[in-house]
């Protein structure tokens, strides 16, 4: 099998040394199995994205020596694709409109269990309030017990380093752990879920190769995938680069931009070093 990954940033900040490690690491992956490593904007936040930061990735990434072949994958150029796949999922079912406030979702789920709210990798999981009310409008849901029927196992492979192995998913999981996860937001038409699954079969991806955050998600993906009978990537989800007392730089205000250790005068190699490549 040919071997194709890909790096996949938001153009909603500055690249820092946590991408830089991500998008090496594919880099290094492809060129080692002699295969392809590609660049995808993943910009369907349409708020949050800037140009600016789109030109930032590009300089950033150029400076560290990695290439890619243009053109690069757009999400925001992408949304016939995902309208028309939505579509396909309400047509046969597994779709429902929810109009639910994230209070709405707190007031449902606090009535009946009093204590900590159950927060799955799409976030709350969704009490089902408006799953058989037809509403005409808001978010679109995925019937996830209905999806589930439809699917024969949700298996796939790791090999990051700290799952790696064949991972076994069991649907009672996705019932109590994931639920009816949203696919359409109201001010996007998509969801990254859907928009990483369709873009990942449409690049050829082989070998998902992202941060551990996302390894949740992954269980996402592969329903996905297996709903819309796209084969399914080997995934490699890497350990996140963490400051000294060991906060991710993702979520931190000051995360050190790769521009500022430029402007420092230090070379793609410090960089390197630094994550430990
Ligand atoms: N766009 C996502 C991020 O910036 C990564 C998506 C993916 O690799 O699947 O974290």
């Amino acid at each position: 099998m040919a071997f194709v990954t890909r790096f996949a940033p938001s153009p909603t900040g500055p690249v820092h040394l946590g991408h830089a490690y991500s998008a090496m690491l594919a880099a290094d992956m492809a060129r080692a199995a002699g295969g392809r490593f590609l660049l995808r904007i993943e910009d369907i936040d349409r708020a949050r994205s800037r140009a600016s930061w789109e030109a930032q990735i590009y300089d950033d990434l150029h400076w560290l020596g990695l290439d890619w072949p243009d053109p690069v994958m757009r999400q925001s150029k992408r949304l016939a694709v995902y309208g028309a796949a939505l579509d396909a999922l309400w047509a046969r079912g597994l779709l429902y409109h929810c109009t639910c406030t994230r209070r709405d979702i707190e007031t449902a789920m606090s009535a009946p269990q009093e204590g900590a709210m159950p927060f799955g990798p799409d976030g709350l999981i969704y009490p089902g309030t408006c799953r058989d009310l037809q509403r005409k409008d808001g978010v679109l849901r995925l019937n996830m017990a209905t999806a589930l029927d439809l699917v024969d196992d949700l298996n796939f492979t790791e090999t990051g380093p700290r799952h790696a192995g064949r991972i076994e998913m069991d649907k009672a999981d996705y019932l109590n752990g994931i639920g009816d996860i949203v696919l359409a937001r109201r001010d996007m038409g998509t969801s990254y879920h859907l928009s990483v699954v369709l873009d990942d079969a449409e690049l050829g991806t082989s070998h998902v190769v992202r941060g551990e955050d996302l390894f949740e998600a992954t269980a996402i993906h592969v329903l996905l995938q297996r709903l819309f009978g796209l084969p399914t990537p080997e995934y490699h989800h890497h350990t996140l680069i963490r400051d000294a007392a060991g906060k991710r730089l993702a979520k931190r205000d000051d995360a050190r931009a790769l521009a500022k250790y430029r402007a420092e005068g230090r070379s793609p190699t410090d960089i390197r070093q630094m994550v430990g490549l």
